[in-house]
This record gives C-alpha cells, sequence and structure tokens, in this order.
C-alpha cells in the first residue's frame, strides 16, 4: 500500500492536537493531518462525560489565552460546555477538515535515509511526514484494576472514561471503586439516584471547597463587547492557581510546608462543619500532605457521605465475585452496577502513547526507562529528529493544561521560525542541552513539596515508576513562557 505524504502529522484531536494545529497553520505550514482514535474530537474532553463532569480549574484560566471564550456559564464550567469550546475552537481556525477519526496510531518510525517519520496506522496503512507531533495527552490511557474476580461480575461494569448516558442508577445498589478527582464529582450525582451507594476508598483524597458562580447574561455581555474586562478575570484567577502551586508545590522548602498545612487546615475545617461523625471524618482524612497528589474542589462530595445510604468502605477489597465486592474484613456488599473510577495508566501506558522509534533504532520508551524520563523543555529529544512529544515528562506546568499548552506553541513558533529562516527541514535537540536542562529540572525539584514533603502514601501519579516526581515542570508559567520564546537556538541541531 502507497503511504500518503504530509509535512506534519500530528497525533490527537484534543486541546493539545488543536493548538498545535494551530501553530502549524500560524507558520505557514497547512499541508498536515491530526490523527484520533476517537470519532470526533476534544481528547478528554470528548471522552469523559459522566455525571457531574466540570472543569476544576476556573475557566477564565481554563481556555487559550489567544481565545477567550465569552460564554462560559459559571467560573468552573460543565464538561460538555468545554467539548464545545473545543469544537469552536477547532471549527474558527478550520482544524477540522485536517483531522481523520476513528484512526489508530501503532507507531512511527524515524527513516533517516528520507529524513521522514514512517507512521504505522492500525489497519496496516502509514503516513509520511517530515514532522511527528503527538499530542496524546497525559490521562488517556484508563486504568482497568487487576482485582481477584473482576470478570466474574455479572452486573454491569462500568469505567468513567465510558460512561453510557443511557444508564440510570435509580434505584439500584451501586458500588464505586475510587475517590480521585473523578470520583470527588461523580459520587454526588450517583447518590442523588442510587438506592445504596458503597464507595470503596483505597487512598482518601484532599478536598476543599469550591468557591462557583454563573455569569450573568449581563457579564457575558460586557466581556464580548469589552474583552479586556474578562482578560482581567483571567489575571485574577491565573495569579491566584500560580500562587497556589508556587507557594505549595515548587516552593515547598522555603515556605517550610506552611501553605500546604494551611489549606490541610481548611479541608479539615470542611470536613468538620460538613460531618458530624467522627470516624467517618477520620476515614475520609488523608494522611499524606496536602498537594501530593492533585487536590480536588467540591461543595457536596463530604456532604454525601453523610446520607443514610451512602457508606464508605476502606478496608480494602479482597475480591469481587459475580453479584458483590468481598472486603478484606470478610464483609460482603451485593450490588448491580460497579463503577469504576481508576483513573489511568500514566506511567505504564501513556510515556509514550505510541511506540516511537528514532535515529539508530532508539526507543523511546525503552531509553526513558533505560536512562531517566526526560525530555528537554518538555518537548524534544535527542536521537528523535523533526519529533516534538506534547505528553512529556516535565511538561505540565503546575494546574492547568492551557499553560502548558501555550509555552509549547511559543516554543514551536521559535523553533519552526528559525527553519523557516534558514531554509533547514530537520531539527534534534543537543545531546548536552538536553542534559543541561535535566539537570536543572532535578535541582529545582530539590525544592519542591514532591522531595521536601510526606508524599509517600499519596500514592500519586505525579512520581513515575523509579520514584521520581517527574511529571510536572518545575516552574512558573511566567518563567516556562519566557523561556519558550529565548532558548537558545543552538540547543538545537539544525540541518
Ligand atoms: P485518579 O486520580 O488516578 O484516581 C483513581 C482512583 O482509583 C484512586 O482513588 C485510586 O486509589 C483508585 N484505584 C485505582 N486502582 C485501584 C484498585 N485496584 N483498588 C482500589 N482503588 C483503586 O483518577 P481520576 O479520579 O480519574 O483523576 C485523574 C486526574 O484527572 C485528576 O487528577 C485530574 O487531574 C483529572 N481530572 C480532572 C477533572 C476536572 O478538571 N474536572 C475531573 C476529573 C479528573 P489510590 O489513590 O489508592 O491509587
Amino acid at each position: 500500500m502507497a503511504s500518503e505524504h504530509f509535512d506534519a502529522v500530528i497525533v490527537g484531536a484534543g486541546f493539545a492536537g488543536i493548538g498545535a494545529a494551530i501553530q502549524l497553520k500560524r507558520m505557514g505550514i497547512d499541508n498536515f493531518v491530526i490523527v484520533d482514535r476517537e470519532d470526533d474530537l476534544g481528547g478528554t474532553w470528548y471522552v469523559n462525560h459522566y455525571p457531574g463532569l466540570a472543569v476544576d480549574v476556573p475557566t477564565t484560566t481554563y481556555s487559550y489565552f489567544f481565545e477567550p471564550n465569552p460564554n462560559w456559564s459559571r467560573l468552573f464550567s460543565t464538561g460538555s460546555e468545554i467539548k464545545q469550546y473545543a469544537d469552536d475552537v477547532a471549527d474558527k481556525y478550520d482544524v477540522r477538515r485536517h483531522i481523520r477519526f476513528n484512526v489508530t496510531v501503532e507507531g512511527a518510525r524515524w527513516d533517516e535515509d528520507a529524513k521522514l517519520w514512517r507512521v504505522n496506522l492500525a489497519d496496516g496503512s502509514t503516513i509520511d511526514a517530515r514532522y511527528l507531533l503527538t499530542a496524546t495527552g497525559f490521562l488517556s490511557q484508563p486504568h482497568m484494576p487487576d482485582i481477584p474476580g473482576i470478570t466474574e461480575f455479572e452486573g454491569r461494569v462500568i469505567h468513567t472514561t465510558a460512561w453510557d448516558d443511557t444508564y440510570d442508577p435509580t434505584g439500584e445498589k451501586v458500588g464505586i471503586i475510587g475517590t480521585g478527582a473523578t470520583a470527588v464529582q461523580l459520587i454526588p450525582e450517583l447518590a442523588k439516584k442510587a438506592a445504596d451507594l458503597t464507595v470503596y476508598q483505597r487512598t482518601p483524597i484532599w478536598v476543599v471547597p469550591k468557591v462557583d458562580f454563573r455569569f450573568s447574561e449581563r457579564s457575558k455581555r460586557l466581556f464580548a463587547r469589552i474583552p479586556l474586562t474578562q482578560r482581567i478575570i483571567r489575571a485574577i484567577t491565573d495569579t491566584i492557581y500560580e500562587l497556589m502551586v508556587s507557594v505549595a508545590v515548587l516552593h515547598n522548602r522555603q515556605t517550610r510546608g506552611r501553605f500546604n498545612i494551611a489549606a490541610g487546615d481548611l479541608a479539615k475545617m470542611f470536613r468538620f462543619a460538613t460531618i458530624r461523625d467522627k470516624e467517618l471524618r477520620a476515614k475520609l482524612t488523608p494522611d499524606y500532605d496536602f498537594g501530593c497528589k492533585r487536590p480536588t474542589f467540591s461543595n457536596s462530595y463530604y456532604r454525601t457521605f453523610t446520607k443514610p445510604h451512602v457508606h464508605l468502605q476502606d478496608n480494602g477489597i479482597a475480591r469481587i465475585e459475580s453479584d458483590g465486592i468481598v472486603n478484606n474484613d470478610g464483609s460482603k456488599t451485593t450490588i448491580d452496577t460497579l463503577v469504576l473510577a481508576t483513573g489511568f495508566d500514566l506511567w505504564e501506558a501513556n510515556f509514550p502513547a505510541i511506540e516511537v522509534i528514532g535515529r539508530e533504532g532508539r526507543n523511546l520508551g525503552k531509553w526513558w526507562r533505560e536512562t531517566r524520563f526526560q525530555a528537554y523543555q518538555g518537548v524534544s529529544m535527542p536521537y528523535f529528529p523533526n519529533y516534538l512529544s506534547l505528553a512529556s515528562p516535565y511538561a505540565f506546568l503546575g494546574l492547568n493544561f492551557f499553560n502548558t499548552m501555550e509555552y509549547q506553541m511559543r516554543h514551536m513558533d521559535r523553533l519552526f521560525g528559525e527553519l523557516k529562516r534558514r531554509g533547514a527541514t530537520t531539527f534534534e535537540i543537543t545531546e548536552e542541552a538536553n542534559t543541561r536542562y535535566l539537570d536543572r529540572m532535578t535541582e529545582l525539584l530539590g525544592d519542591s513539596l514532591f522531595l521536601n514533603g510526606s508524599c509517600a502514601t499519596a500514592r500519586s501519579y505525579y512520581y513515575n515508576p523509579a520514584g521520581e516526581p517527574t511529571l510536572l515542570r518545575p516552574m512558573s508559567t511566567k518563567d516556562a513562557i519566557r523561556e519558550a520564546s529565548e532558548y537558545p537556538i543552538t540547543d538545537y541541531s539544525i540541518v
């Protein structure tokens, strides 16, 4: 089968892939294709549509900087509004016509002679492209728990990433495994309808109140007419989130964890104000520092556990039988439906999400595991020419994915701008620059919560399987954006 040729191929049509496409267009590269295994765009915001889904970063901040949306209905908008925003941006920037849906990429191999990426698709065909960009997200491979007997369960099993919108829990006995950010949103919704709900908690999560409000029609009109007004609100929400990350996570050593203690106290007061049962409060209390794993915001999560038909089970699951769950203490709960809010395989299945073979046969996944997880400025690796990996180690900035995208788009702007200026076609990060960056990240992490706080029991996906916290880029958004526009272009070997 002859392969098709493009200047660039982007894997993933979520916000990162759409952002990369917009940036390529800005650079005058229009002959590119975006492939996505789903049948619609939006990535995680298309795949996830469980009841209660809403963003946990204010939407004034959770949006492309260059594309403010005056129509958000509230400060923390719902999942469907964010999916709509992805659609609107893709249409406005004419990205949709580049996307091919239902296309699964198996792997990509660099052809040194042709100076091309050969991208293999699951249907056996290939795409050739000069540039490869993987925008596969961080939370895209669902985690299916390996609990004894789980396949024997005869009732309905739903993972939160494959929610069945026709499912109605009314009158049912439901069991839900997991108490992460997804479960915190879903549990109150399930409790509204289920006759009986048992929550299986392995590690309690930090929960603080969510300060949310609707935007009136008047304020939406004002945002549309005078965009500066919305920019001002964004500046405020950006600053609050940036400050939180700075004092609680990045400079934990300097602040001696005071912010984390204060935030933990707030969560404690919140539990105290909501739950009268001392034993229940104790069960819901994390034993690791606030921030070790992503904290959540909810006004209804704790209150839900005070309802008589909602039970918290934290003895651990021994096994699952055809009609229910047996706990480590020998007790059994019969259920009709098992909900898996068990999150994602971040490190094992996602770094990288497809097999990538670079120059001299270097296998990215193996190289990361045999050396260390690393990526210069969270986007490029030596021996992988013409490749930008947008879901890389040390890529994610703070709490807001759009900040990550903003610096990555600026990085592309500088890099592709230089290629164009020189009439060059190939780039590769030098080993020296990559090592320098990795050393600096390692040093910066020395000040962070992840190395100074008490995180051992958090089971946090911020840490890779070797126990290193290599997910977050430990610097401020301002610094990362500045670096993306100013990095020495000699860090790349450009031919
Ligand atoms: P998660 O944070 O990884 O939580 C998974 C939950 O399942 C954890 O409580 C985990 O327990 C539990 N679990 C997994 N395997 C288990 C097993 N074998 N037995 C018992 N329990 C098991 O996943 P998530 O809740 O889907 O959230 C992932 C991330 O998505 C969040 O951190 C957030 O960044 C993002 N998110 C964002 C939003 C939003 O913006 N609105 C909403 C949802 C999610 P352990 O903790 O003990 O491992």
